[in-house]
Protein backbone atom coordinates (compact mmCIF):
# COMPACT_ATOMS: atom_id res chain seq x y z
CA UNK A 1 0.00 0.00 0.00
CA UNK A 2 1.33 3.41 -1.10
CA UNK A 3 2.16 5.78 2.44
CA UNK A 4 -0.53 8.62 2.80
CA UNK A 5 0.77 11.69 2.08
CA UNK A 6 2.65 13.61 5.07
CA UNK A 7 -0.17 16.53 4.60
CA UNK A 8 -2.97 16.69 2.71
CA UNK A 9 -5.44 20.01 2.09
CA UNK A 10 -9.01 19.52 0.78
CA UNK A 11 -10.92 22.28 -0.18
CA UNK A 12 -9.78 24.84 2.86
CA UNK A 13 -11.99 27.69 2.89
CA UNK A 14 -11.31 30.46 6.06
CA UNK A 15 -13.24 33.46 6.50
CA UNK A 16 -12.36 35.61 9.16
CA UNK A 17 -14.94 37.62 11.36
CA UNK A 18 -17.18 36.05 9.23
CA UNK A 19 -16.80 38.59 6.27
CA UNK A 20 -12.95 38.69 5.29
CA UNK A 21 -12.79 35.37 3.21
CA UNK A 22 -9.02 34.93 3.15
CA UNK A 23 -8.80 31.22 2.05
CA UNK A 24 -11.70 30.22 -0.48
CA UNK A 25 -10.16 26.94 -1.86
CA UNK A 26 -7.01 25.55 -1.05
CA UNK A 27 -5.76 22.29 -1.69
CA UNK A 28 -2.71 20.80 -1.47
CA UNK A 29 -0.08 18.27 -0.35
CA UNK A 30 2.93 17.91 1.23
CA UNK A 31 4.86 14.42 0.67
CA UNK A 32 7.49 12.88 3.56
CA UNK A 33 10.56 14.22 3.18
CA UNK A 34 9.55 17.44 1.07
CA UNK A 35 10.20 20.84 0.92
CA UNK A 36 7.32 22.68 -0.70
CA UNK A 37 6.64 26.48 -1.23
CA UNK A 38 3.20 28.50 -0.44
CA UNK A 39 4.12 31.27 -3.13
CA UNK A 40 1.88 34.51 -3.58
CA UNK A 41 1.74 38.28 -2.90
CA UNK A 42 1.18 40.09 0.31
CA UNK A 43 -2.28 39.20 1.28
CA UNK A 44 -2.94 36.17 -1.06
CA UNK A 45 -3.55 34.16 1.93
CA UNK A 46 -0.21 32.00 2.37
CA UNK A 47 -0.28 32.99 6.32
CA UNK A 48 -3.55 31.60 6.81
CA UNK A 49 -3.19 28.64 5.03
CA UNK A 50 -0.52 28.03 7.38
CA UNK A 51 -2.20 29.00 10.65
CA UNK A 52 -5.30 26.92 9.73
CA UNK A 53 -3.09 23.69 9.70
CA UNK A 54 -1.15 24.57 12.75
CA UNK A 55 -4.29 24.92 14.83
CA UNK A 56 -3.91 28.61 15.39
CA UNK A 57 -6.36 29.97 13.47
CA UNK A 58 -9.10 29.34 15.71
CA UNK A 59 -7.35 30.88 18.47
CA UNK A 60 -7.25 34.33 16.31
CA UNK A 61 -11.03 35.21 15.48
CA UNK A 62 -10.74 33.13 12.31
CA UNK A 63 -12.76 30.59 11.77
CA UNK A 64 -12.04 27.45 9.63
CA UNK A 65 -15.56 27.47 7.54
CA UNK A 66 -15.10 24.21 5.09
CA UNK A 67 -12.41 21.67 3.86
CA UNK A 68 -9.93 19.15 5.18
CA UNK A 69 -6.90 18.71 6.45
CA UNK A 70 -4.85 15.76 7.07
CA UNK A 71 -1.31 14.55 7.85
CA UNK A 72 0.19 11.68 8.82
CA UNK A 73 -3.56 10.09 7.47
CA UNK A 74 -5.56 11.09 9.91
CA UNK A 75 -7.79 14.01 10.00
CA UNK A 76 -6.12 17.12 12.34
CA UNK A 77 -9.09 19.10 10.87
CA UNK A 78 -9.78 20.78 13.94
CA UNK A 79 -6.63 19.82 16.50
CA UNK A 80 -5.31 22.52 18.90
CA UNK A 81 -1.81 23.56 18.01
CA UNK A 82 -0.22 21.96 21.46
CA UNK A 83 -1.21 18.10 20.02
CA UNK A 84 -0.37 18.86 16.59
CA UNK A 85 3.19 20.43 17.74
CA UNK A 86 3.43 16.64 20.26
CA UNK A 87 2.89 15.31 17.26
CA UNK A 88 5.34 16.76 15.30
CA UNK A 89 3.72 19.65 13.16
CA UNK A 90 5.21 22.94 14.07
CA UNK A 91 5.06 26.14 13.09
CA UNK A 92 7.50 29.54 13.29
CA UNK A 93 5.35 32.36 12.55
CA UNK A 94 5.94 35.36 10.56
CA UNK A 95 7.72 37.87 12.17
CA UNK A 96 10.09 35.56 13.78
CA UNK A 97 8.59 35.88 17.33
CA UNK A 98 11.27 35.00 19.85
CA UNK A 99 10.98 36.05 23.36
CA UNK A 100 13.47 38.75 23.90
CA UNK A 101 14.40 39.07 27.32
CA UNK A 102 15.26 34.96 27.47
CA UNK A 103 18.75 34.29 25.83
CA UNK A 104 18.92 32.62 22.25
CA UNK A 105 19.46 29.11 24.25
CA UNK A 106 16.83 29.93 26.47
CA UNK A 107 14.64 30.68 23.70
CA UNK A 108 15.57 27.30 22.46
CA UNK A 109 14.55 25.12 25.06
CA UNK A 110 11.13 26.51 25.38
CA UNK A 111 10.72 24.53 21.79
CA UNK A 112 10.92 21.45 23.95
CA UNK A 113 8.84 22.25 26.90
CA UNK A 114 5.80 20.49 25.71
CA UNK A 115 8.17 16.99 25.39
CA UNK A 116 9.43 16.65 28.81
CA UNK A 117 12.95 16.43 27.77
CA UNK A 118 15.63 14.92 30.21
CA UNK A 119 18.70 17.20 30.73
CA UNK A 120 20.76 15.00 29.08
CA UNK A 121 18.23 14.85 25.54
CA UNK A 122 18.33 18.91 25.66
CA UNK A 123 21.79 19.24 26.14
CA UNK A 124 21.74 16.97 22.60
CA UNK A 125 19.58 18.76 20.77
CA UNK A 126 21.21 21.91 21.19
CA UNK A 127 24.40 20.61 20.35
CA UNK A 128 22.62 19.21 17.15
CA UNK A 129 21.17 22.63 16.62
CA UNK A 130 24.40 24.44 17.36
CA UNK A 131 25.83 22.17 14.65
CA UNK A 132 23.56 23.52 11.86
CA UNK A 133 23.56 27.01 13.41
CA UNK A 134 26.98 28.14 14.08
CA UNK A 135 25.84 31.66 14.88
CA UNK A 136 23.31 30.84 17.66
CA UNK A 137 26.03 28.83 19.49
CA UNK A 138 28.52 32.25 19.27
CA UNK A 139 25.35 34.08 20.28
CA UNK A 140 23.93 32.00 22.97
CA UNK A 141 23.97 33.79 25.95
CA UNK A 142 22.81 37.10 24.77
CA UNK A 143 19.15 38.38 25.10
CA UNK A 144 17.55 37.31 21.81
CA UNK A 145 15.98 40.55 21.45
CA UNK A 146 19.73 41.95 20.88
CA UNK A 147 20.49 39.39 18.30
CA UNK A 148 20.25 40.48 14.71
CA UNK A 149 16.97 39.63 12.29
CA UNK A 150 18.99 36.89 10.90
CA UNK A 151 19.94 35.52 14.44
CA UNK A 152 16.55 35.45 15.21
CA UNK A 153 14.65 33.95 12.35
CA UNK A 154 17.50 31.08 12.81
CA UNK A 155 16.92 31.23 16.91
CA UNK A 156 12.90 31.02 16.29
CA UNK A 157 13.41 27.86 13.10
CA UNK A 158 16.00 26.00 16.18
CA UNK A 159 13.01 26.38 18.99
CA UNK A 160 10.60 25.04 16.24
CA UNK A 161 13.34 22.23 15.76
CA UNK A 162 13.85 21.15 19.21
CA UNK A 163 10.63 19.87 19.25
CA UNK A 164 11.81 17.61 16.63
CA UNK A 165 9.20 17.62 14.09
CA UNK A 166 8.95 15.91 11.26
CA UNK A 167 6.86 18.95 9.18
CA UNK A 168 7.66 22.64 10.06
CA UNK A 169 5.44 25.21 8.77
CA UNK A 170 8.18 28.15 7.83
CA UNK A 171 6.42 31.50 7.33
CA UNK A 172 8.57 34.47 4.90
CA UNK A 173 11.73 33.19 6.64
CA UNK A 174 13.26 35.87 3.81
CA UNK A 175 11.12 38.95 5.35
CA UNK A 176 13.20 41.92 5.83
CA UNK A 177 16.72 39.96 5.80
CA UNK A 178 19.39 40.32 3.81
CA UNK A 179 20.12 38.13 0.85
CA UNK A 180 23.48 36.72 2.12
CA UNK A 181 21.91 35.95 5.45
CA UNK A 182 18.49 34.50 3.33
CA UNK A 183 20.74 32.40 1.62
CA UNK A 184 22.64 30.95 4.60
CA UNK A 185 19.00 30.16 6.32
CA UNK A 186 17.79 28.54 3.33
CA UNK A 187 21.06 26.29 2.84
CA UNK A 188 20.23 25.40 6.52
CA UNK A 189 16.88 24.49 5.91
CA UNK A 190 18.14 22.07 2.78
CA UNK A 191 20.32 20.75 5.10
CA UNK A 192 17.97 19.75 7.68
CA UNK A 193 15.73 18.27 4.75
CA UNK A 194 18.21 16.05 2.97
CA UNK A 195 20.01 14.84 6.26
CA UNK A 196 17.53 14.97 9.17
CA UNK A 197 14.41 14.13 6.73
CA UNK A 198 12.49 17.11 8.10
CA UNK A 199 10.05 18.27 5.54
CA UNK A 200 8.96 21.89 5.55
CA UNK A 201 5.86 23.79 3.95
CA UNK A 202 7.24 27.28 3.71
CA UNK A 203 5.49 30.22 2.47
CA UNK A 204 7.47 32.89 0.55
CA UNK A 205 6.53 36.53 -1.46
CA UNK A 206 10.52 35.79 -2.75
CA UNK A 207 9.31 33.09 -5.26
CA UNK A 208 12.31 33.11 -7.38
CA UNK A 209 14.43 31.74 -4.00
CA UNK A 210 12.20 29.79 -2.73
CA UNK A 211 11.41 27.74 -6.20
CA UNK A 212 15.82 27.09 -6.11
CA UNK A 213 14.88 25.39 -2.82
CA UNK A 214 11.59 23.39 -3.14
CA UNK A 215 10.52 20.05 -4.58
CA UNK A 216 6.81 21.46 -5.66
CA UNK A 217 5.23 24.75 -5.30
CA UNK A 218 1.71 26.41 -4.95
CA UNK A 219 1.31 29.74 -6.23
CA UNK A 220 -1.93 31.19 -3.91
CA UNK A 221 -4.04 34.22 -6.08
CA UNK A 222 -6.64 35.65 -3.76
CA UNK A 223 -7.42 32.80 -1.54
CA UNK A 224 -6.73 29.77 -4.12
CA UNK A 225 -4.54 27.94 -5.64
CA UNK A 226 -3.61 29.54 -9.13
CA UNK A 227 -0.91 27.24 -10.23
CA UNK A 228 0.60 24.81 -8.91
CA UNK A 229 3.61 21.85 -10.13
CA UNK A 230 7.20 20.73 -9.28
CA UNK A 231 9.08 23.55 -8.55
CA UNK A 232 12.15 22.62 -11.71
CA UNK A 233 9.08 23.31 -13.88
CA UNK A 234 7.85 26.61 -12.52
CA UNK A 235 11.30 27.70 -12.18
CA UNK A 236 11.71 30.34 -14.89
CA UNK A 237 7.58 30.52 -16.13
CA UNK A 238 7.42 33.70 -17.18
CA UNK A 239 3.68 33.80 -16.32
CA UNK A 240 4.70 33.29 -12.48
CA UNK A 241 5.29 36.62 -12.50
CA UNK A 242 1.59 37.92 -13.15
CA UNK A 243 0.91 36.37 -9.89
CA UNK A 244 2.48 39.28 -8.33
CA UNK A 245 1.72 41.89 -10.23
CA UNK A 246 1.31 45.25 -8.28
CA UNK A 247 4.25 44.26 -5.78
CA UNK A 248 6.63 46.38 -4.45
P1 LIG B 1 1.35 38.31 4.14
O1 LIG B 1 2.57 37.96 3.41
O2 LIG B 1 1.09 39.78 4.18
O3 LIG B 1 1.20 37.66 5.49
P2 LIG B 1 -0.46 36.32 3.20
O4 LIG B 1 -0.44 35.78 1.82
O5 LIG B 1 0.18 35.51 4.23
O6 LIG B 1 0.15 37.76 3.22
P3 LIG B 1 -2.76 36.43 4.90
O7 LIG B 1 -2.00 37.08 6.01
O8 LIG B 1 -3.15 35.03 5.07
O9 LIG B 1 -1.98 36.58 3.53
O10 LIG B 1 -4.05 37.32 4.62
C1 LIG B 1 -5.12 36.94 3.73
C2 LIG B 1 -6.25 37.94 3.87
O11 LIG B 1 -6.86 37.80 5.16
C3 LIG B 1 -5.83 39.39 3.76
O12 LIG B 1 -6.85 40.06 3.09
C4 LIG B 1 -5.72 39.84 5.20
O13 LIG B 1 -5.96 41.22 5.32
C5 LIG B 1 -6.82 39.03 5.88
N1 LIG B 1 -6.47 38.70 7.29
C6 LIG B 1 -5.36 38.06 7.72
N2 LIG B 1 -5.39 37.89 9.06
C7 LIG B 1 -6.56 38.43 9.50
C8 LIG B 1 -7.19 38.57 10.79
N3 LIG B 1 -6.61 38.09 11.89
N4 LIG B 1 -8.39 39.19 10.85
C9 LIG B 1 -8.98 39.64 9.72
N5 LIG B 1 -8.45 39.55 8.49
C10 LIG B 1 -7.26 38.95 8.36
Amino acid sequence: MSQPPLLELEQIKVVYNQVILAVSDISLRVDAGQIVALLGANGAGKSTTLKTISGLVSAERGQLAAGAIRYQGEAITHAPAAQLAARGLVQVLEGRHCFAHLTVEENLITGALARRASRAELAADLARIYDYFPRLKTRRHSQAGYTSGGEQQMTAIGRALMARPRLVLLDEPSMGLAPRIVEEIFDIVRQLNQQEGVSFLLAEQNANLALRYADAAYIIENGRVGLAGPAAELRGRPDIQAYYLGQA
